[in-house]
């Protein structure tokens, strides 16, 4: 017997055979087209429905995970489009995860990164399958596998974005008797600069101390628009206004200015335009996006820069569906500090119900799934019939 033969021999029973990791065996995509429940009105943009990009992550011992790339109102809003990201994905991606390590999420990441430059939302749709499938493979929570969950519920702020008074008004009234929202974001930078004051300080009046009012402007406002908006907003009892203007000098030298607080949105792409706006005082708060930030450990990244600048954090959407909220949501459970809460009410903002089990807005709140992985299962039959070359297409309706 050959001195290996013996060593088999004799350790063979104490060393458990090592079993090869799990491996990417296939990386499926699709586009799903929900309808929403009211014309969304940006200042970039008017939104009548949402197209998400899902995608599935087979592995090799089984387990799929998933993700989901949205953006907002097309190319409306940056350059990634659902459309574009699936292409990336088929095309681009998957040769590069195909056959590696599907537990090695960070190492799979930085491979890709390599390989494809930019592409955040992609990326974040991507890590967000990954992280899904080994949640799974372990049982775990995706805020477990990011360090730890700090809570399990979420305040959830509630956009009115009718592009009507007393429609929003009336909108607002029905959340707080409801109890699902009580913090209101208005879209506004569409109209002249009064016409838009009037519209929030007619909301504000309307709502008194029942509900918080703050603004978005999608960087709709020149500087000096600004300076008189932030003026005019705090005495209407606004308490927050969210990137008036693109420019981050512009930004910077708003601050501090006027008590209204300022809020980073579009300006903020990840963690090195985090330290960038930290570096100049460019905002009092973040927005953090998981999709802007390009994935949800660049989501905890940007926390990270700002906590460390004094930075208050914000949990903002892309108005995703429910699956890239509750990848938002996992994240954001794991933040040290949320001071304004969150915006994760993409879901409630379509008609149709993608999931097995809903997700559970209530009490102003919605609940992070302590299920594994997302804590989430799609409803495979539903996501079938809203693919973009799904059944509903092939429907004829009666005259
Ligand atoms: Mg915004």
């Amino acid at each position: 017997m050959t001195q290996l033969a013996v060593m088999k021999t004799t350790f063979a029973p104490i060393f458990p055979r090592i079993v090869p990791a799990p491996t990417v065996e296939r990386v499926e995509t699709v586009l799903v087209d929900l309808p929403t429940i009211r014309p969304h009105r940006l200042s970039v943009a008017t939104m009548t429905g949402q197209t998400l990009m899902l995608v599935k992550v087979h592995c090799s011992d089984g387990i799929v995970g998933i993700g989901e790339g949205t953006t907002i109102g097309g190319t409306a809003y940056g350059a990634e489009s659902p459309e574009g990201m699936k292409l990336s994905v088929d095309t681009y991606f998957a040769p590069v995860m195909v056959g590696q390590d599907a537990t090695r999420v960070q190492l799979l990441m930085a491979r890709l990164g390599k390989m494809v430059k930019e592409n955040r939302f992609a990326k974040s749709a991507v890590e967000t399958a990954l992280l899904d499938a080994q949640g799974k493979r372990l049982g775990l929570p995706i805020s477990e596998l990011l360090g730890g969950r700090r809570r399990d519920r979420l305040p959830v702020a509630w956009t009115l974005a009718s592009g009507d008074t007393a429609r929003d008004i009336a909108e607002a009234e029905e959340m707080l008797a409801r109890r699902r929202h009580r913090i209101f974001k208005l879209k506004i930078g569409a109209k002249t600069l009064r016409e838009d004051i009037d519209h929030v300080a007619a909301i504000k009046r309307a709502l008194g101390d029942r509900g918080s009012v703050r603004v978005d402007v999608n960087m709709a406002w020149t500087e000096t628009e600004a300076a008189h908006g932030m003026a005019a907003l705090a005495d209407a009892g606004c308490e927050l206004v969210e990137q008036p203007v693109a420019s981050g000098a512009a930004l910077s030298r708003l601050m501090r200015r006027f008590p209204i607080a300022l809020m980073a949105d579009e300006s903020l792409h990840g963690p090195e335009s985090a330290f960038e706006i930290a570096r100049v005082s460019g905002a009092d708060v973040f927005a953090v996006k998981v999709e802007q930030s390009g994935g949800l450990f660049n989501a905890q990244r940007v926390a990270a820069i700002a906590d460390a600048a004094g930075i208050e954090l914000y949990g903002g959407t892309m108005l995703e569906g429910a699956v890239g909220t509750i990848a938002s949501a996992q994240v954001f459970a794991t933040f040290a500090n949320l001071h304004w809460g969150t915006e994760l009410f993409g879901p409630l903002l379509l008609t149709e119900e993608i999931l097995e089990t809903p997700l559970d807005y209530s009490g102003f709140e919605l609940t992070v799934p302590n299920g594994p992985g997302l804590g989430i299962a799609l409803d495979e039959d539903r996501v079938a019939f809203f693919a973009r070359d799904g059944q509903r297409k092939t429907i004829s309706l009666p005259a």
